[in-house]
């Protein structure tokens, strides 16, 4: 794809998708693109009323069984219908997602959008592939576990990756016959309507799917403190997520599944059995969507005899990582999300600094001309392990290397933060990647190769990165309950 993106004649969404019609709800907040900071257009504030309705065309949606007793052969054809439109709508959901939150709109087509239509095709495929468990055979009666849905699941999600971490919550929970309320992240909530209107055009039954823009303190918190919601899937930060389980605590004990931060470490053994591929990798998993990336690979522990020559190659690769327009399709590193952000992500730069790290590459905002928020590719080195650019999630462009000599010292490094999502290893030794895979305490390990899977795998965290777990099969079982039946027959043994 070559020729320019323009964003004349795209319409901006802005209103909530509740009982099966868009509504224009009392307040609007002006959505801002980081691409130059200006207001591209105005968005449904849901407040506490708007949300109550929200839920409650879920609920009686859910009850009624308009889509819950559906056949399993109708739920697929419109789990297959959104998909299509998805994709037929590539073009104009990767724009929108690319103005709304800074990423390259050559990622969002290539990436963002594809993978959000896969996981739709995944779970229309998956959703009748979930069998019960007939129990242990007895005389006198027959036992049987079944899934059922829980009910009403308000999906919270962040601004990284807006319309496939919505894809990652929304398609399971529908596959298994529940009803949806979706809140966007106020930076990003384009795509989000998007998905509700088609959704809606694709026959999803009114009230099934409801998209509710807003706030995390305004709207989220009244979906999560919510007394009709039976679940909330959240992916974001850590403190909200703690917020959310207090909310469910403090409300009807709903539950929660929580994808959180990480500070994910990519470990380069003197063995690496092709060290291009690994520079290549180690650059790529810090600096892909800005470093906008739950899973960012933040950490470069690598060990200390090739330390020098591999960081060299890593700061060649990244030096040809430039800022640009989002919206043009040459540019592979785009915009931070917003202002906010940037200036969070600069001071967190500025405190590795403080604390001695030795700067390698970039560190400042460019692009400042353009009124939007740019920061170039930043690579620390001599970070030390207790420091904050080593312990804490810094959600932006920025690596910080870490030597060590021993396998253990790896893993021990590897494992001395919070969090526990993703991490990488780079070895010839078969043997060193099985300890590795055992010794990381993550929910994720990739061998030689970074994020190297798909939707057909577990994606989710260990420790302070969350539980329950997004993508695959097991996602279907989050959204359901199991319900134990028995049946004793009279006059048996
Ligand atoms: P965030 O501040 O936690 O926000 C996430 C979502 O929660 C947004 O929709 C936000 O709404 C909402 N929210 C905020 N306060 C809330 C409250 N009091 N009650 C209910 N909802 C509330 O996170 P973020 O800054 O958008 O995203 C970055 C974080 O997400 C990082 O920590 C990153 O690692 C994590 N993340 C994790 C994964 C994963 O799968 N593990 C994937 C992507 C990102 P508003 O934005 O409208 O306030
Ligand atoms: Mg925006």
């Amino acid at each position: 794809m070559t020729e320019a993106v323009t964003i004349e004649g795209l319409r901006m969404p802005g209103d909530a998708i509740i009982g099966g019609a868009a509504v224009a709800v009392a307040d609007r907040f002006d959505n801002v693109t980081p691409r130059d900071g200006s207001v591209i257009g105005r968005v449904a504030l849901c407040g506490a009323a708007d949300v109550d309705r929200a839920v409650a065309s879920a609920r009686a949606a859910f009850e009624d069984g308009r889509w819950r007793d559906t056949s399993y052969a109708d739920k697929k054809a419109v789990l297959f219908r959104i998909a299509d439109l998805l994709e037929a709508n590539l073009d104009e959901l990767a724009t929108l997602e690319s103005l709304d939150m800074g990423k390259p709109v050559a990622d969002a087509r290539a990436f963002d959008i594809p993978a959000s239509v896969k996981t739709f095709r995944y779970y229309a495929e998956a959703l009748d592939k979930l069998y019960g468990e007939v129990g242990p055979h007895h005389p006198g009666r027959i036992s049987w576990v079944q899934h059922e849905p829980l009910g009403v699941i308000g999906c919270i999600v962040p601004w990284n990756f807006p319309l496939n971490m919505a894809a990652w919550k929304v398609a399971p929970a529908l596959a298994m016959g529940n009803s949806v309320v979706l809140k966007p992240a106020e930076q990003s909530p384009l795509t989000a309507i998007r998905l509700g209107e088609l959704a809606l055009e694709a026959g999803l039954p009114a009230g099934v799917i409801n998209v509710i823009p807003g706030t995390g303190e305004v709207t989220g918190q009244a979906l999560a403190k919510h007394m009709d919601v039976d679940m909330i899937a959240f992916t974001g930060s850590g403190p909200v997520g703690g917020l959310l389980m207090r909310y469910a605590g403090e409300s009807n004990l709903k539950r929660v599944s929580l994808e959180l931060g990480g500070k994910s470490p990519q470990i380069v053994f003197a063995d690496c059995p092709d060290m291009e591929a690994a520079a290549q990798a180690a650059a790529w998993a810090i600096f892909f969507n800005q470093g906008e990336v739950c899973t960012a690979g933040s950490r470069l522990l690598v060990q200390n005899s090739i330390k020098a020559q591999f960081l060299e190659r890593v700061v060649e690769v990244a030096k040809a990582i430039v800022p640009g327009d989002p919206l043009d399709p040459a540019t592979r590193f785009g915009a931070m999300v917003s202002e906010e952000q940037m200036n969070n992500v600069l001071r967190r730069i500025e405190r590795a600094r403080a604390d001695g790290a030795t700067l390698l590459l970039g560190g400042e905002r460019v692009r400042a001309e353009s009124g939007g928020f740019y920061i170039t590719p930043t690579i620390f080195d001599g970070v030390d392990p207790a420091s904050a650019l080593a312990t804490e999630e810094v959600f932006g462009p920025v690596l910080g290397a870490i030597g060590f000599d021993t396998p253990e010292e790896a893993f021990r490094l590897a494992n001395s933060t919070i969090y526990g999502l993703a991490a990488g290893v780079w070895t010839a030794d078969v043997n060193l990647a099985h300890r590795a895979a055992r010794a990381i305490r993550s929910g994720l390990v990739w061998i030689n190769g970074w994020d190297a899977c798909d939707i057909t795998m577990p994606f989710g965290g260990f420790r302070q990165s969350g539980f329950g777990r997004d993508r695959s099969m097991h996602a279907l079982e989050k959204y359901a309950d199991l319900k134990a039946v028995t049946i004793s027959f009279t006059g048996a043994a």
